[in-house]
């Protein structure tokens, strides 16, 4: 990215931690995924219990593979059963650390997610002892507005065919507001201010990271 970029995404992403840290959540801003990934492994340190959601983000910081080698990490894969999805979504729940990337960052310092299932959804609001989040500058918007169609029409799309789901939008490339059984956009949470009696630490980093 050229200078000039990276100094515009520095200002946005001050003026977003100034938002996120007046609404009780702890933000931090990093260079590179290298320096995100580094802060996060040193965070949550060893042998804790981490959930964490299906995440781009998270698997292009490499924190799978950096978080297993020290810790007990919950996360679904492609091949478990349904039952054994719902067995590894509550043990995100009581988990010390859970980690996701929301669909949009507000710059008045709210978080947006969009799930089909919503187990992501219910670990983000209750359960987990502290939730960290990882975010691109592609993350960052200016209102919850431009949140809601951020999070269809430039998350969902690329999601549904990573995921090889047989949703219109897989073919059209816009959001059809669909009623297919494999949609994927079904619960939407918007946290405006930090639970209660659940940490929060939010890394902003200066790279297009996720969708
Ligand atoms: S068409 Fe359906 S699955 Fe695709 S983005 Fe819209 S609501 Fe989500």
């Amino acid at each position: 990215m050229d200078e000039h970029k990276k100094k515009a995404v520095k200002l946005m992403f001050e003026k977003t931690a100034a938002a996120l840290s007046k609404n009780g959540f702890k933000a931090d801003i990093s260079n590179d995924k290298k320096e995100a990934a580094g802060k996060i492994i040193s965070l949550i340190g060893e042998g804790k219990k981490v959930g964490m959601g299906g995440s781009i983000t998270m698997a292009e910081l490499g924190l799978p593979e950096m978080i297993s080698a020290k810790n007990t990490l919950y996360v679904h894969k492609p091949s478990m059963t349904q039952d054994e999805r719902r067995k590894t979504w509550l043990s995100c729940m009581d988990s010390d650390f859970y980690l996701a990337s929301p669909q949009a960052v507000t710059m008045d310092g709210k978080l947006v997610f969009i799930d089909g299932t919503g187990n992501r959804c219910a670990a983000l609001t209750w359960g987990p002892r502290h939730i960290i989040l990882a975010a691109g500058f592609n993350k960052i918007v200016s209102s919850l507005d431009e949140a809601r169609i951020r999070m269809r029409e430039k998350a969902a799309i690329p999601n549904n065919i990573r995921l090889g789901k047989k949703n219109p939008c897989v073919l059209t490339g816009k959001c059809e507001d669909c009623s297919s059984p494999e949609r994927i956009c079904n619960i939407v949470t918007e946290i405006w201010k930090k639970p209660k009696i659940t940490e929060y630490s939010v890394f902003l980093i200066n790279e297009e990271l996720g969708y």
